[in-house]
């Protein structure tokens, strides 16, 4: 008893700590993958940002070194800087102290035309936008806006110079920022790929990823320039993010089939352990009941015997149905001493077949002859009906004689009431097929598939005082299927039951 106590706690044990293992494993992995994800992730941040500084600090230079050089004293040299050292801007505005132009202040690189129409909308709509006024000296502000759909970027400062106060307001060129310097920053070989859009996500610059998902997108906003521009950086398809989710998966089905193999193993321990702790039981029930059936016909033939023996008979008629009674019951003991010892040389996996070329109607006629006294002691009728287009067959005749035995046997114990035992042998398709009817109490359905098991014996039969060991249906199986045939049963509880046996008649060993 003790020892399947242990051996299911062992069990529990080991399937808790493959459970654990899986556990611990799984998230090791997991963590260790969103790990490396937000190591990425931050990589592609501290990238963005990089590029963002960059690129704002190239304008912002550039800027600079525009407000530097302009003096409201040389406003005539404004085309040159712009023409040879500037290309990213794109036009210069240099204001007085009452904020409109001075005289030569205006410079675009537009034709003439273009630049009349740049120069009304910039005093109409730009310069009330800008904080000339507010903004400390030397400071840079700037200002990203659109109008009818074109972006602008303009940077302005307030300077001092001689005591005389004046402003300058520059225009970036933004098709030189996109065309020119973005990819100098971004570049096309790059693990990385890299976009620029605007406030509503339309593609300013860069490749299109709709199809990386956006949780492998690091998103940043410029902030001193095209501040209504964003940047976005992805990693290139084949990159880590992807290759990472697939390792993810492995080791999840890598684990999850480690688990899978424990837990089958355990499983069929746990069945076999069931099986063995079953086998028992219904072996020393077994014992129990054969020693049964043989101590009762044992007892019989010596309290007869001792009778006859001791000549305690009144007439030699009684002596005779005593010597009767003890040959019926010695005929009964060594049926049950060969049906167990067939049952145990099958059991033993000993090759106790021998085929011939045989007839099933003459094994169906020795079992009946065989069985006539207890037929008749029960007062049971017998029908024999037998197909006269039988093939011969290659069989073993003692088994199937053993086999049909016991079909009557059990007809004979446990459904005597019918009083009618039908055995029909007929041939169908490429099957002999052999049953024996009874009109008994039937066996339930719940049953029907276990009385087959050896040292099964019915629920109902168990509480009756009708002997049995539980083998007969057990070896009548054997015994078909060493035939390559088959043993089922038909039965309505209050019905009677059919039992067929079917022999391939192809069957030759
Ligand atoms: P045994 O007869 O020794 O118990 P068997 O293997 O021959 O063992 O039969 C198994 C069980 O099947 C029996 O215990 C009985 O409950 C049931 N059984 C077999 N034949 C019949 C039948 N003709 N009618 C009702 N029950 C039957």
């Amino acid at each position: 008893m003790r020892r399947p106590i242990l051996v299911y706690v062992l069990i529990t044990a080991v399937f808790i700590a493959a459970s654990g293992l899986a556990y611990y494993g799984y998230s090791y992995s997991r963590e260790l993958a969103i790990r490396e994800r937000a190591l990425i992730l931050d990589t592609m941040r501290e990238l963005a940002e990089e590029k963002i500084m960059g690129i704002e600090h190239e304008l912002i230079e550039s800027d600079n070194a525009v407000f530097n050089r302009i003096q409201i004293y040389n406003i005539s040299k404004i085309k040159d800087i712009l023409d040879w050292e500037r290309p990213a801007i794109e036009s210069v505005v240099v204001l007085g102290d009452d904020l409109d132009i001075v005289p030569g202040g205006f410079f675009s690189k537009r034709d003439r035309e273009k630049g009349e129409i740049f120069r009304k909308f910039l005093l109409e709509k730009v310069l009330p936008r800008l904080y000339l006024r507010q903004i400390k000296p030397d400071v840079r502000g700037h200002l990203h806006t659109y109008s009818e759909g074109r972006p602008y970027l303009f940077s302005y400062m307030r300077r001092v110079s001689r005591g005389r106060t004046f402003y300058i307001v520059l225009e970036a060129d933004l098709v030189y920022l996109v065309s020119t310097m973005f990819p100098q920053f971004f570049g096309v070989r790059s693990p990385r790929l890299y976009q620029v859009v605007d406030e509503a996500g339309d593609l300013i610059y860069g490749f299109d990823f709709a199809q990386t998902p956006s949780t492998n997108v690091v998103e940043m906003g410029f902030l001193d320039t095209v501040s209504r521009w964003r940047l976005r950086v992805a990693q290139r398809k084949a990159g880590g993010l992807a290759a990472d989710n697939q390792r993810q998966l492995v080791d999840l089905v890598l684990i999850g089939s480690a688990l899978a193999v424990i837990v089958a193993g355990l499983v069929v321990l746990l069945v076999g352990l069931h099986r063995e702790r079953r086998a028992n039981e219904l072996k020393s029930e077994f014992i129990s009941n054969v020693s049964h059936e043989l101590k009762t016909p044992l007892s019989i033939i010596s309290m007869f015997g001792e009778l006859l023996a001791l000549g305690r008979t009144k007439s030699s008629a009684q002596a005779t149905e005593y010597a009767e009674i003890i040959w019926k019951e010695s005929v009964r003991l060594a049926r049950l001493i060969d049906n167990v010892l067939d049952f145990a040389k099958i059991e033993r996996g000993a090759e106790v077949y021998e085929f011939a070329t045989g007839d099933v109607a003459d094994v169906v006629c020795r079992a009946v002859e065989l069985s006539s006294r207890r037929l008749q002691g029960a007062d049971i009728e017998v029908s024999v009906r037998v197909a006269d287009d039988l093939p011969p067959l290659s069989i073993d005749s003692n088994a199937l004689t053993l086999a049909v035995l016991n079909l009557l046997d059990n007809a004979i114990k446990y459904a005597s009431s019918g009083k009618q035992i039908d055995i029909l042998v007929a041939h169908s398709g490429d099957q002999i097929e052999l049953s024996v009817r009874d009109y008994g109490p039937g066996i339930p359905v719940e049953e029907q598939s276990r009385i087959f098991e050896r040292f099964y014996r019915a629920r109902s039969v168990r509480l009756k005082p009708i002997r049995g060991s539980g083998i007969g249906l057990a070896l009548v199986k054997h015994i078909a299927e060493a035939h390559a045939g088959d043993v089922s049963v038909d039965s309505e509880p209050g019905q009677g039951a059919v039992f067929h046996l079917w022999i391939p008649v192809t069957s030759h060993r």
